[in-house]
């Protein structure tokens, strides 16, 4: 399948936006990603990548968001310099990293770290455009003070956002999170995997709560936050 690049921005010095448009793919459920294929140079880690449509279906978009390191693979080096117009192959979506049927009853916490936003961003933007309001709470962790779509989720009220800068601790998560709770509350984590790691065991194994009520994913190729 194939998207066409329509528009490249760069958020922060490293973090750059990529929104293609596609005739093949037109629906997706908010969280779930596409797998990427670029002529590049194999270098080791191979020619193709997976990134998560961080854009809601009713954007009419499909948003890659991604931070770009100077020691960046040749897959990264290529990407950052395709230009507008240029088409790429894709194969997807997939994944299940999106909401349960469920949702509407529970309170949701999404914890994020770094650029592991992109699911939320996409999740969040679509219960937005639908005008859906579900209890949503936003723990939003980074290395610094540059937190990718903070303008965006400042304007959305409907729901909670904490912003945290440095790394998930078991005093951060108990300061944001006021209720800890295995009946009504659903906890789901995004970002590098030492991240997700991290917080996945001091969720089990410091706060008691239940695996079933862990959904996450993690970012292979980054280091923690
Ligand atoms: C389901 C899923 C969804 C994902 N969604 C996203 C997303 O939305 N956004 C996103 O940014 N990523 C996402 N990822 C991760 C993404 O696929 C890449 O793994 C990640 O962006 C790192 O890219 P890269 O390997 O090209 O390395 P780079 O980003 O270029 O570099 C990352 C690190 O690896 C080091 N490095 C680079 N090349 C080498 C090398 N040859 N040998 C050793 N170290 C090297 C760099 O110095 C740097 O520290 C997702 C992954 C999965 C599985």
């Amino acid at each position: 399948m194939k998207i066409i690049l329509k528009e490249k921005k760069k958020l922060f010095d490293d973090i750059y936006e990529f929104n293609f448009k596609s005739d093949d793919i037109v629906n997706w459920i908010p969280g779930q990603f596409l797998q990427y294929y670029i002529d590049c140079k194999d270098d080791g880690r191979g020619t193709d990548r997976f990134f998560t449509i961080a854009s809601s279906p009713l954007e009419g978009i499909i948003k890659l968001t991604t931070r770009f390191s100077s020691k960046g693979s040749s897959f990264k080096k290529v990407l950052k310099g395709i230009k507008i117009g240029t088409s790429l192959n894709v194969e997807g979506p997939w994944g299940k990293f999106t909401l349960i049927d469920s949702y509407i009853t529970k309170k949701i916490f999404f914890i994020s770290g770094g650029v592991g936003i992109t699911p939320f961003r996409s999740i969040i933007q679509d219960l937005y455009l639908k005008k859906e309001k579900i209890d949503i709470t936003l723990l939003y962790y980074n290395k610094t003070s540059e937190f990718i779509y903070k303008n965006e989720f400042d304007k959305n009220n409907a729901i909670k956002k904490s912003y945290i800068i440095g790394s998930v601790d078991k005093i951060s998560l108990l300061e944001n999170i006021n209720v800890l709770d295995n009946q009504n509350s659903l906890y789901y984590i995004s970002g590098p995997e030492g991240f997700v790691k991290t917080t996945e065991s001091i969720f089990l194994n410091d706060l008691n709560i239940y695996k079933e009520n862990l959904k996450s994913d993690f970012f292979p190729g980054y280091s923690k936050i």
